[in-house]
């Protein structure tokens, strides 16, 4: 085995040791480059079949609805789609690859569907493409089915820990990892700041991005280690490397348990100064991840990753069932909800969404939310239905102008109107993620109740930067000065109209962000859960004359470098006196 050391991007922090899991990408999901043990090849050609049938019958289901609706014609194209997964060559192809080769169903369909984009790519013309799209489609839908089944496409181990090697660091490839022994992520694509990235954290799995050819450079299986400060991976490693490893991942939570002694005390600096230190969450299993003692509530629920766990569109009774058990858990803390946030780099797998040409600034957040208002409505009473178990407050996603707010105020107030008075008012939130929301929120500040800042995509979009895109990850830059004032700007503008406004964004949490956002005027912030004791150990470790100090120098500087520079070496040493303060 040959000893290699990987560059990239650190994305979460922590070390983490496993065996090597290389997952390749598909037409629409990751899928594990495996091959199968001889002793799973029976039950694997079996999981193909079931699938497949599933896969038809879904198909002819769609194609009586068409015809009842649309007529006979509209619906051929369907019968045309079940006989594609009859096809007996291609049948031949896979149920052959699968055992001679032993590859997994998902990546023997994907040998398939390369087949015939290669045999079409070579010829000319939109209709030879579609006719590739024809061929493949089908095949798309069995491999979601493959995927429904075992909730895992990437087939991973239960036992062992593992270290996932991907293309991309996408959200579903994060969100299925959870239930795995997942130790750490490697990959080559993602932005630092992407959702899936931000998942890495939340789930605090050591994760870093920008290795390239991460796919081809490591080999499934062989012993990897994740240096997620670093950015560092070491793949085919030895058993005393490992054994250091070991000891440093032990060193670095045991700074961790020493400050989560402090944990369950308000947040507040050295002289006094309270800020409220909230939690990010995605799903209740993160609560297993920290101490929700800990945290002084939930400043932001990521409710959308409830809805793209799963294989439908959770009912009324589902989500209020869900809300009220995360309510349950911060008893007389607030629990803000963000309405579903999809679009972009989060898809449902079970709502086909328009194919977009700039999907960031497209049909995403709110905006899909005020357009599919049966199930908007849905999930604002089971919000209005929660609250009677807690203070659960209302967040709005991708505002970007006074008009939407009062579409959702209207449609709240027919809900209450509705309900003959049984149902609570929700205070109701807006996201400033929007540049166009920054420069309005004298307006949005009398027809709201509070305002959660998102750092993330107010970076991606004042800059013009995708977040998720990493040939120009190198703009994306939350600490460049512009972003900087305007941040200060927002925190005095809470201030001056009286209305509470947190921080979010995934700045919050890191130790440069929670120190320049205090200083900036910021009174509450949320931050990934494993992360909110350090952010409150930290915030002990100053003065907010010293911060304030810290962010109008920052926000002064003429550059993202020398900001940067500035608030981490800032962020070096506050870590290193909690590190002394908490007798390491
Ligand atoms: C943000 O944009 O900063 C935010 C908190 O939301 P998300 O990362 O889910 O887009
Ligand atoms: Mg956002």
């Amino acid at each position: 085995m040959t000893r290699q050391e990987l560059k990239g991007v650190s994305v979460s922090p922590g070390v983490g040791i496993g065996a090597a899991f290389v997952v390749v990408r598909s037409g629409h999901e990751a899928i594990a480059r495996r091959v199968l043990p001889a002793s799973q090849v029976a039950e694997a050609m079996e999981r193909f079949e079931t699938a497949r049938i599933r896969a038809i019958e879904a198909l002819q289901r769609v194609q009586s609805a068409t015809a009842r609706e649309f007529g006979i014609q509209d619906a051929a194209i369907y019968g045309a789609q079940v006989a594609v997964l009859k096809d007996p060559d291609a049948l031949r192809l896979i149920r052959r690859l699968m055992r001679d080769e032993r590859l997994a169903p998902e990546f023997a369909i994907q040998q398939l569907i390369n087949k015939f984009e290669k045999l079409f790519d070579g010829l000319e013309g939109g209709a030879m493409k579609n006719w590739a799209a024809d061929l493949r489609d089908p095949w798309q839908v069995v491999l979601r089915e493959l995927d429904l089944e075992d909730g895992s496409a990437l087939g991973m181990p239960s036992g062992a820990g593992i270290i996932l090697v991907a293309e991309e660091l996408t959200p579903s490839l994060v969100t299925r990892s959870h239930s795995h022994p997942v130790r750490g992520i490697v990959c080559a694509r993602g932005g630092r700041f992407s959702h899936g990235a931000v998942l890495a954290r939340s789930f605090a799995i050591p994760a870093v991005i920008g290795v390239e050819n991460a796919t081809d450079r490591v080999r499934h299986g062989e012993p990897v280690i994740v240096f997620g400060e670093e950015g560092r991976v070491l793949a085919g490693v030895d058993a005393e490397q490992q054994v250091q490893a070991l000891t440093l991942a032990e060193e670095r939570k045991e700074v961790r348990r020493a400050v989560a002694g402090l944990a369950r005390e308000p947040g507040r600096t050295a002289d006094g100064t309270r800020i409220e230190v909230l939690a990010n969450l995605e799903s209740p299993r993160d609560l297993e991840l920290f101490d929700p003692e800990a945290a002084e509530g939930v400043g932001l629920f990521r409710t959308e990753f409830l809805f793209m766990e799963r294989a439908e569109f959770p009912s009324e009774r589902e989500q209020c069932e869900i809300y009220e058990s995360v309510l349950q858990r911060f008893p007389g803390r607030p629990v803000v909800f963000r309405t579903l946030d999809v679009g972009g780099d989060k898809r449902l797998r079970y709502f086909r969404t328009p194919h977009e040409s700039n999907p960031a600034m497209g049909w995403r957040g709110l905006r899909v939310s005020l357009q599919w208002r049966d199930l908007f409505l849905v999930q604002l009473r089971a919000l209005a239905v929660a609250r009677r178990s807690g203070d659960a407050r209302v967040l709005l996603p991708m505002v970007s102008a006074l008009e939407e707010l009062r579409e959702v105020q209207a449609l709240v107030e027919q809900l209450y109107a509705d309900s003959n008075g049984s149902l609570q008012r929700l205070p109701l939130g807006v996201m400033i993620e929007v540049p166009a929301a920054a420069m309005a929120l004298r307006d949005l500040a009398r027809e709201c109740d509070f305002f959660s800042v998102g750092t993330n995509d107010l970076v991606q979009y004042l800059y013009a930067v995708d977040r998720d895109n990493p040939w120009v990850s190198e703009l994306y830059q939350p600490y460049h000065p512009a972003h900087l004032r305007v941040l200060r700007a927002i925190a005095r503008a809470g201030e001056r109209l009286a209305l509470p406004t947190s921080v979010c964004g995934e700045m919050a949490g890191h130790a440069a962000g929670t120190l320049f956002l205090a200083g900036a005027g910021f009174r509450s912030l949320s931050v990934a859960g494993p992360f909110v004791a350090e952010a409150k150990a930290l915030l002990r470790t100053a003065d907010i004359g010293a911060l304030r100090q810290l962010a109008v120098r920052a926000a002064a500087c003429a550059t993202a470098r020398e900001a940067q520079g500035l608030l981490e070496d800032a962020a070096a040493a506050h870590w290193k006196e909690m590190v002394r303060r908490s007798g390491r």
